[in-house]
């Protein structure tokens, strides 16, 4: 009986027309929703495929530095000697002139530069970057205002991806400071400005500590004392960045540190060897074996100054200058370390 109910109860034309109209609505629809799903879920994707790939540049840096050290040392002379990461902490002098730049380099391949020399030095510090393949920069610390060594640092944040971005609580009125605060703002970088205290460090690589040990909290009168004084440490090396610091700031360290924080296989020698830096009781505390003086062929200060050179040479420590040996590179393998000429 039902299928005869149906059979007479058979649908008129416009009946069907209805419904084949209610059916073309709803595929319609099914496809319309089926379009706009896609767009959503493509673009969705897309934009997570972004933001892996923005988190994804300075990890990558790593990688890049590894392999493209080897192109490169094949292909220039000048880093032929430059030794794969994994083999220890490489650190760089970098020959900016009358000023500093250093560049670090962790056995896992974590990328530090502290300071960025005087204005102009950019080119320099791009091309040594670009020669170890380095693409991006873990760590850059500022270890005071001075135009000498944030000069080369506007145009470095301006190019380079950089993770973390360190420079002392004291401020400077300079031009260059605020060029420098405008590439920051306009930066990816995080900025932290510590002041040191005990066990201030910079986070950077699981093997190297990185310890802040200067400035502190209080009033200098020079404004070089506001330098950051820097130890990297890797197994039993480690060298120290002392920035500009005057034996002032020196005295100060030594009062609020223990004296084993100071033990360094080398030293980075203060202000460009300035005889306002280096307090012979700082240098005995920290004993190093070779001194490191960053400063320009023939500067208009006379650095590096013949009191510190003949403290230097009184205690039989090995100098290496910027000015007479151009960039200067070490390796510190965590028992010894390696001057590569
Ligand atoms: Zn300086
Ligand atoms: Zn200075």
């Amino acid at each position: 009986m039902e299928h005869l109910s149906n059979w007479k109860n058979k649908e008129s034309y416009e009946e069907r027309q209805e419904k084949r109209k209610d059916r073309i609505l709803i595929v319609s629809l099914s496809v319309l929703t089926l379009a706009v799903l896609t767009i959503l879920f493509s673009l969705i994707h897309s934009q997570v495929t972004t933001q892996q790939a923005t988190t994804a540049t300075t990890a990558t840096t790593s990688a890049a530095t590894d392999t493209s050290a080897d192109s490169s040392a094949a292909e220039s002379s000048d880093n032929a000697a430059i030794p794969d990461q994994t083999s220890g902490l490489l650190v760089s002098f970098l020959d900016v002139g009358q000023g500093d730049s250093i560049f670090l380099r962790s056995p896992s391949g974590k990328t530090m530069l502290i300071d960025g020399g005087p204005e102009g030095s950019f080119s320099v510090i791009d091309a040594y970057l670009s020669s170890l393949g380095v693409v991006g920069l873990d760590v850059v610390v500022a270890s005071h205002l001075h135009a000498d060594h944030i000069g080369g640092l506007v145009s470095l944040v301006d190019t380079y991806a950089i993770g973390d971005f360190y420079y002392p609580n004291f401020d400077a009125t300079s031009e260059v400071y605020f060029e420098l605060l405008d590439a920051l703002n306009e930066s990816q970088a995080v900025v932290h400005r510590p002041y040191a205290e005990t066990d201030t460090m910079i986070p950077w690589d699981d093997s190297v500590e990185v310890q802040i040990l200067a400035p502190y909290e209080t009033i200098y009168d020079d404004f070089n004392d506001t330098s950051y004084i820097i130890r990297v440490k890797y197994g039993n090396t480690a060298v120290l960045l002392m920035g500009d610091a005057t034996q002032t700031s020196e005295k100060l360290a030594l009062k609020a540190q223990p004296n084993q924080n100071f033990k360094a296989d080398i030293i980075k020698i203060s202000h460009h060897g300035s005889s306002d830096g280096t307090l012979e009781e700082f240098l005995d505390v920290v004993s190093p074996a070779i001194a490191v003086i960053s400063c320009g062929a023939n500067n208009d200060y006379g650095h590096p100054h013949q009191s510190v050179l003949d403290m230097l040479l009184e205690r039989g420590i090995t100098i290496y200058r910027t000015d007479l040996n151009g960039t200067i590179t070490m390796l510190l393998d965590g028992t010894s370390v390696t001057v590569i000429e």
